[in-house]
């Protein structure tokens, strides 16, 4: 039996804004996308290479009831698009999530899960097949999972699918916390066609911030477009929002379409004094550091 254990890291946008609807339904976006030291721990193995038989198995099994534990869940979805994408007709599969990235949150829990079985089925079955490949098989099923194979700092336009490389993040601390329910995707981009948009991020300054590695610029410059949309019907993301910045955070911004919220810190044991105030709070958060593979 051949395994393999891969970390699924979650994803926080630095920047999000949203350009336009377009006529599929999908939304434009330009956004700059960074992967953080959160994972979910997916162990893959591979159980047909001494079966003769004619088999086509994919057992799963999930540390999560969150989320769906059959054919609905994402690395199921690509675990078959893999199989079928190489016409492997013989596989026989388990997939173990150990989930820590808090779901429905905007940290593209499901689409990590997804891009980690695209990498680890290529591994496992000596594929050989390139990155970009990958997404193309991966882009069917997830705007953010071309995002999560790649992995580190990206700015990604088009619905997400277009990845331009920028320089890795300086390090900087970042506490990911979440509070009350899980926000829809689609009816987030539903509120948010339905405002005039006032605060868009200033994406061109972050860049260039990123490319000096100024730690302090990119902090004041980070946001987000679905604040306006979201945190207004959010209280508690709305509240959290506020906790952080009484807690000491250098700058406070949702994630995605929210609701977790992540506060910005140059120094760790502040985001660590905030992180063991908001435990007593009872509010579930994490420190983490930009991922870059
Ligand atoms: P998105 O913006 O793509 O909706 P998100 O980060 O807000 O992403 P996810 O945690 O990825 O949210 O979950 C979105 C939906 O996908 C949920 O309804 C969840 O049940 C479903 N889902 C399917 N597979 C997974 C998975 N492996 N991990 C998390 N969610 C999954």
């Amino acid at each position: 039996m051949k395994q393999i254990v891969i970390n699924a890291p979650a994803k926080i946008n630095l920047s999000l804004d949203v350009l336009s609807k377009r006529e599929d339904g999908y939304h434009n976006i330009d956004s700059i996308m960074q992967s953080v030291t959160l994972f979910d721990r997916i162990v893959f193995s591979r159980l047909d290479e001494k079966t003769e038989d004619f088999v086509k198995r994919i057992s799963f099994f999930c540390t999560n009831s969150e989320i769906p534990c059959d054919e609905k869940n994402l690395a199921h979805r690509a675990a078959l698009s893999f199989f079928e994408y190489c016409k492997i007709d013989k596989y026989d599969i388990r997939i173990e999530i150990r989930k820590t990235i808090p779901v429905s949150a905007g940290l593209a829990g499901g689409s990590s899960d997804a891009a980690a079985t695209l990498l680890a089925l290529n591994e496992l079955y000596d594929t050989e097949l390139s990155p970009d490949t990958l997404c193309e098989i991966g882009k069917t099923f997830g705007a953010d999972v071309s995002f999560c194979i790649k992995r580190g700092t990206y700015r990604a336009g088009g619905i997400g699918e277009i990845l331009e490389k920028l320089p890795p993040m300086p390090k900087i601390f970042m506490l990911v916390a979440i509070d009350g329910y899980g926000v829809s995707t689609p009816w987030a981009y539903g509120e948010l066609d339905r405002i005039e948009i006032r605060n868009r991020p200033n994406t061109k300054a972050l860049i260039e911030a990123i490319e000096k590695g100024d730690a302090d610029k990119i902090i004041k410059t980070v946001g987000n477009v679905f604040e306006e949309a979201v945190l207004p019907y959010h209280q508690k993301a709305n509240a959290l929002h506020s906790k952080m910045k009484d807690l000491g955070a250098d700058a406070v911004l949702m994630s995605g379409s929210g609701p977790s919220v992540v506060g910005f810190f140059k120094d760790e044991k502040r985001a660590n004094f905030a992180k063991r105030k908001l435990k007593r709070l009872g509010i579930r958060s994490y420190v983490c550091e930009p991922y870059e593979p």
